[in-house]
């Protein structure tokens, strides 16, 4: 099943008992069955099928925790929540196909409440990425996987946000759930498969939106910035996205992020920029 006909079968009782197990997640790894049952007060054999359901849609994972079955949101299941809530939001009416399948997100397409086609870009922090992630940001062991994916999308909704309102070219970010961030779709392609009739141009601007960025959201830098997280609008624009791992105030990060793009230009195109000028200007210097 896709995840929109996986999201279209939770009804009511079963976004709510769902909606449970995500709450008490934080306090629970996996949360026992009698700790549902108590907080929900339903009877037990619609309790079970209800939780034998989420079970199939794999919405939910489940482990022996002493002598009972502990109970734990999935990445699908945190998905499903937020779907819920961006269409009770109005901003997302129906859930489209998969656009892409990262190490970090699913992309999808979707479509809002005037028919316009939208993106729904799911985050996941992966357990393999996990490790990296706690270093970079100093996270304590303990904190989990949950936590982190919905502050991927609080992270990427905010910087959309600021960037959006400085008139920079990133897709304008339309609602946030969990770990969803629902957006403006860029039709055209990623820079790397894109055969540029204006490069210099094309460049001049991705430079021009790295000193928005820089000048007018806080220094903010994105810091993963390369051809893979250009995307080049059919009428030649260039668009810089996923944004979840920006930092403020860090010239390192800013440094590479423009070594980056410098090299890809100057190997593809034979551009060659000057990286302090470049860096001087972005800084207003
Ligand atoms: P990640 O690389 O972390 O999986 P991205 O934000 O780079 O996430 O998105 C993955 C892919 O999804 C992009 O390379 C692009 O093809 C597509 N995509 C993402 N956002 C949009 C958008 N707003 N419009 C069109 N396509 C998008
Ligand atoms: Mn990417």
């Amino acid at each position: 099943l896709t995840l929109a006909e996986r999201a279209s079968l939770v009804g009511p009782l079963d976004y709510k008992v769902l909606k449970t197990i995500y709450e008490l997640n934080s306090n629970y790894e996996y949360v026992p069955y009698s700790v549902i049952i108590n907080k929900l007060g339903l009877v037990e054999r619609e309790l079970k099928e209800v939780l034998l359901k989420l079970y199939n849609l794999k919405l939910v994972s489940k482990e022996k925790v002493l002598k009972e079955t502990g109970y734990r949101i999935t990445f699908a299941g945190l998905d499903t929540l937020a779907i819920k809530k961006l269409y009770a939001n109005k901003v997302l009416n129906k859930l489209g196909i998969i656009i892409g399948e990262g190490k970090e997100s699913n992309v999808y397409f979707g479509y809002d409440f005037s028919d316009e086609t939208i993106v729904v870009k799911f985050h996941r922090v992966g357990r393999t990425s996990y490790k990296n992630i706690r270093k970079i940001r100093g996270i304590k062991y303990k904190e989990d996987w949950i936590k982190l994916t919905i502050e991927n999308a609080e992270r990427e909704f905010s910087a959309l946000s600021c960037l959006t309102n400085n008139y920079a070219n990133v897709p304008k970010p339309l609602g946030q759930a969990y770990n969803a961030v629902a957006m403006e779709y860029i039709q055209g392609n990623e820079l790397y498969r894109t055969n540029l009739s204006n490069p210099e141009e094309v460049l001049e601007e991705i430079i021009s939106n790295v000193r928005i960025a820089f000048q007018y959201c806080g220094k903010l830098v994105h810091g993963d910035l390369s051809e893979y997280n250009i995307l080049i609008r059919e009428d030649g624009k260039p668009y810089i996205i996923d944004w979840p791992q920006w930092k403020k105030d860090d010239e390192d990060l800013l440094f590479r992020d423009l070594t980056n793009i410098l090299y890809y230009f100057n190997k593809k195109y034979e551009i060659y920029k000057d990286i302090d000028q470049v860096i001087n200007y972005i800084k207003g210097e």
